[in-house]
């Protein structure tokens, strides 16, 4: 049995992850807003120490993995620099302030929610902010947030994220001791934040602009899956990649992957 730790667990694809955990053996401490084991508002600094602290003395032995799976879609009214704060700073601020628990076990494995508007939304490049957010800068990237459409900034956050992973991922204190971090990044999941994305006066319409080859939305459960595997020992291999599960999108949209000219070189 191990012991992981799962943000936004009271709902949607937190919740599927944790149900399937539970039910393979693990244990599971939740943390989320509300109904949760832990709960904590992950937008704020003192709200992030404060879910480090309680999930410390709930697991005091260790844990072997972290899903830090809290965050918010870009509505309109959506605050954009609360989308970053909870997005982005609430999942890295959980993995740095619970590393010491995952030290304390032989291997383990971080699983960050990316997301396939990364790949697929177009048009949200903002270098700035990315460079704020990947130096650890949330007041500046807060104050850039606030000249973009929240819409706009989801993906950003998400890019952020998976390129922690991949920046994170291959460095001594992380890889090199056996805790593998990775990024998923789901497409179009039936969810209550994809419910509310239907309800959305601008939006909704675009909730099921994005083919997929299934032709319908992807499942809690079918995410959860795949977030289990990345935990598991059986992903051993697995560092340092955004993983699709997407239904196709991503190849529906993009139809040439990377070529190796564009790759970047491989370091001196
Ligand atoms: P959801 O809205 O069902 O669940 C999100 C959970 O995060 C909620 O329980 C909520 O209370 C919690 N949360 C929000 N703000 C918080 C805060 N400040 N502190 C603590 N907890 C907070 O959403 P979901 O669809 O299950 O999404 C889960 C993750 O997957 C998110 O990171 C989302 O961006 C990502 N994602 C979802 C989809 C999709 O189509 N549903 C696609 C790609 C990525």
């Amino acid at each position: 049995m191990s012991t992981y730790v799962i943000s936004g667990a009271a709902s949607g694809i937190g919740a599927a992850t944790k149900n399937r955990l539970e039910r393979d053996g693990h244990r599971v401490i939740g943390i989320d807003l509300r109904n949760a084991d832990v709960e904590a508002d992950l937008s704020t600094p003192a709200g992030r120490v404060e879910a480090v602290r309680q999930v410390t003395e709930l697991s005091p032995d260790g844990i072997d993995g972290l899903v830090p799976c809290a965050g918010i879609a870009g509505f309109t009214g959506t605050d954009p620099a609360l989308l970053i704060s909870v997005n982005y700073f609430g999942a890295v601020a959980l993995a740095a302030g619970l590393k010491p628990l995952l030290d304390l076990r032989d291997a383990g494995s971080v699983v960050l929610i990316a997301s396939n508007s990364v790949t697929c939304q177009p048009g949200w490049a903002a270098d700035d902010i990315v460079a704020a957010l990947l130096a650890d800068d949330e007041d500046t990237a807060r104050r850039l947030a606030t000249e973009h459409e929240a819409v706009n900034l989801y993906p950003v956050s998400k890019f952020a994220l998976a390129s922690w992973a991949r920046r994170e991922s291959v460095k001594p204190e992380w890889g090199g001791r056996g805790i593998r971090i990775n990024s998923i990044a789901p497409g179009l999941i039936a969810t209550p934040m994809t419910d509310e994305l239907r309800k959305d006066p601008v939006f909704g319409p675009f909730a099921d602009v994005y083919p997929n080859a299934m032709g319908r939305p992807g499942r809690a459960e079918e995410v959860a899956a795949l977030i289990a595997f990345l935990l598991s020992p059986d992903s051993s291999l697995i560092i340092g990649t955004m993983i699709l599960v997407d239904g196709g999108t991503d190849a529906i949209l993009n139809v040439v992957p990377p070529r190796s000219d564009e790759r970047t070189t491989f370091p001196s």
